[in-house]
């Protein structure tokens, strides 16, 4: 287990009555005269829509902030969405890694919260204690927060926290995961059926790992391989390309694509059997791309990349293309 952050920028949690931002359709806030002075017992609590408060409704408001978990995409400023972009803009509190923090530019009145990349759910944790505590916290994630990433940390310290955090406004601003980004570059491999797998066995096994590629190397899609490699998981992508040379010809076309959309981005199209012997160049800012049965090359005049693409239609089973390697 990683080294836990030490978060002592977590302000107290608000009076009840605190006015923040008007939350969600009903929620209760409290007008605040011209004169600054609160609404008390003779000035009664209204909703935000204008009415008065039901009696029985109570007295206690719920979390008054809201967290907006943003993909950030993979890399360069136009390929962030104006939605996501937005979300940052309106944030007081911004969290994440370091590095996808500092792809935000500082802006005066807004707190940056950087941590470590292996601390997720503490990270998502003291997100949501800064919501509940009336902060507009926007967590950033590389590509799309959803894959592989922020969202399902969120929900995981959501589901083990505080029962007050179910009231929180949350939501999700997409950005264009690492696949998309590196299938735009490539041509279209992505055109059939396809599938992403994340090679980390961090958050389990590895033998869940193998036998979900058997899997879908047997169903003959286009896989998708996150994680492909790190310093503490140096033999795993080897091993899940011979898985595949298992179940494809080993001209079967492979995508090394590293750092897509960056300065420092590096597409490889490789031959499986050529991608087996590379895998050890590869690392955690590649995405790896196996190609089905009928995954293809177009080639291209001088020295231009040829294409790469899946076509839309099948007209094999995929048993006909793995039965008699495996
Ligand atoms: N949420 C991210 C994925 C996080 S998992 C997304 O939607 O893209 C991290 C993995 O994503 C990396 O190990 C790498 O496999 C892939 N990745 C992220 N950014 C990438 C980029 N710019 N180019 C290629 N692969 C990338």
């Amino acid at each position: 287990m990683s080294e836990k952050p030490v978060f002592d920028d977590i302000p107290e949690p608000p009076p009840s009555s605190r006015p923040e931002r008007s939350g969600a359709p009903g929620s209760i806030v409290e007008r605040e005269a011209s004169d600054g002075s609160r609404s008390s017992a003779a000035s009664p609590l209204v909703r935000d829509d204008g009415a008065e408060r039901d009696k029985a409704e109570p007295l206690t408001a719920p979390p008054t902030g809201s967290l907006t978990i943003v993909g950030l995409g993979p890399g360069p400023a136009q390929w962030l969405t104006p939605a996501a972009q937005t979300a940052i803009d309106s944030a007081s509190d911004l969290i994440g890694y370091g590095p996808y923090l500092d792809r935000i530019p500082a802006r005066d009145g807004q707190t940056k919260h950087a941590s470590d990349n292996r601390v997720e759910i503490d990270r998502a944790t003291h997100a949501l204690q800064l919501a509940a505590a009336g902060k507009n916290v926007a967590v950033v994630s590389g590509g799309d927060p959803g894959v592989f990433a922020m969202a399902a940390a969120v929900f995981e310290a959501l589901e083990a926290g505080e029962p007050a955090w179910l009231s929180l406004p949350i939501a999700i601003e997409p950005g264009v995961t690492a696949m998309l980004a590196a299938a735009a570059k490539a041509g279209a491999p992505l055109g059939g059926d396809f599938c992403a797998i994340s090679l980390s066995d961090n958050l389990k096994p590895w033998e869940v790992v193998t036998a979900r590629l058997e899997a879908v190397l047997t169903a003959d899609l286009v896989t998708c391989l996150y994680n492909p490699i790190s310093k503490a998981r140096p033999w795993q992508l080897r091993a899940a390309l011979e898985l595949a040379a298992r179940h494809r010809d080993t001209g079967t076309p492979v995508i090394f694509a590293r750092a897509v959309g960056r300065p420092d981005e590096a597409l490889r199209i490789l031959t499986l059997a050529e991608a087996i012997e590379a895998a050890a160049s590869a690392d955690m800012a590649t995405l790896v791309m196996i190609g089905a049965s009928s995954t293809r090359l177009i080639a291209r005049p001088g020295d231009a990349a040829p294409y790469v693409y899946t076509p839309r239609s099948v007209t094999k089973s995929p048993c006909a293309t793995s039965q008699g390697r495996t």
